[in-house]
């Protein structure tokens, strides 16, 4: 059944969350501090969806059918009716925390958040309806990634849980379910693993390209870890790494030195044209 979702943060996350929800037939309204940024983040979904219609992957009508349905927005008030909202913004617990204080939204309306690290069950608690609060993890890019992950609160609800499986079908995607563990399953494994490639960069055990090199043909990785670390951002690589150290107190979890100063520098990855490649050319470039 065709909802209202509404989306709140338009960056990376939200703008692939707001594009699938579209192509599925609901209503989207995409939300950002600022309607600039809204705006530019479903410019970026035309620009996605235009190159599929030239590979001759998606109609065109379908494409126009999916941007006629999302709304960008300037703040949330265009949530007050929504059935399902999203938030993807920023990887911080005080702003989201923040975020979810300023909402209005209607009694029956889901709440998930996109976290990738941050207590689910602390995130529902700042809420008004810790019963329909939930996490759900979609990975990056959105329109191509299969999996979801679902991450229910301590007291988050089974109706809840149901309706979020159910959303999640409408996608097309795969759900699975994880125990609010800092960091979830994907993640838990996957980012101590690019800090660690981080680590070894740092001390020199290998280039750029040698330890992307070496993990794409001899662990059969679809892409390096350093690439992978740049594609997920290294402000949010950080604060992930954060959050798990916090959480459980084992220094393993420590953000690489490298990976710290490259935040400080404002090299987030290709988000900001620079991580541990150059995004500036046609090509990307090793940086060391
Ligand atoms: P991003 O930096 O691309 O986008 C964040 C957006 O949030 C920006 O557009 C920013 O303007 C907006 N924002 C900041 N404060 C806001 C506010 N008060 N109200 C509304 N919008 C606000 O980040 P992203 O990669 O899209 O990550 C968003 C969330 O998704 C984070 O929680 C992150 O941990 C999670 N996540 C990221 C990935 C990934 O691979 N990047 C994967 C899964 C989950």
């Amino acid at each position: 059944m065709a909802m209202k979702v509404g989306v709140i943060g338009s960056g990376m996350m939200g703008a692939g969350i707001a594009q699938v929800s579209a192509a599925a037939g609901h209503q989207v309204v995409l939300t950002d501090v600022a309607l600039d940024r809204a705006e530019k983040g479903k410019a970026g979904i035309e620009k996605l969806l235009a190159r599929q219609v030239a590979k001759g992957t998606l109609e065109e009508a379908a494409a126009a059918a999916t941007l006629a349905r999302i709304s960008p927005a300037g703040d949330t008030a265009g949530l007050a009716d929504a059935d399902f909202v999203i938030e993807a913004a920023t990887e911080n617990e005080g702003l989201k925390q923040k975020i979810f204080a300023g909402l209005t939204l209607a009694p029956h309306a889901l709440l998930a958040t996109n976290t990738s690290s941050i207590s689910i069950t602390m995130l529902g608690a700042s809420t008004d309806r810790p019963d329909r609060f939930l996490g759900l993890h979609f990975f990056n890019p959105v329109p191509v990634m299969q999996l979801v992950e679902i991450i229910p609160g301590l007291a988050t609800s089974d109706a809840t849980r149901a309706a979020a499986r159910d959303y999640i079908g409408t996608l097309g995607k795969t759900a699975i379910v994880s125990e609010d563990s800092p960091s979830f399953i994907v993640n838990r494994v996957l980012c101590p693993m690019l800090n660690e490639a981080i680590f070894a960069l740092g001390e020199g055990v290998g280039s750029v390209v040698d330890i992307d090199t070496g993990l794409r043909l001899g662990a059969n990785h679809p892409m390096g870890p350093l690439t992978l670390a740049d594609f997920v951002g290294l402000d949010t690589l950080h604060a992930i790494m954060l959050v798990m150290q916090k959480a459980t107190g084992d220094p393993k979890y420590r953000p690489a030195p490298l990976l710290s100063k490259y935040v400080e520098a404002g090299w987030f990855g290709r988000k900001s044209g620079r991580g541990f490649y150059d995004y500036s050319g046609e090509a990307p470039v090793p940086t060391r």
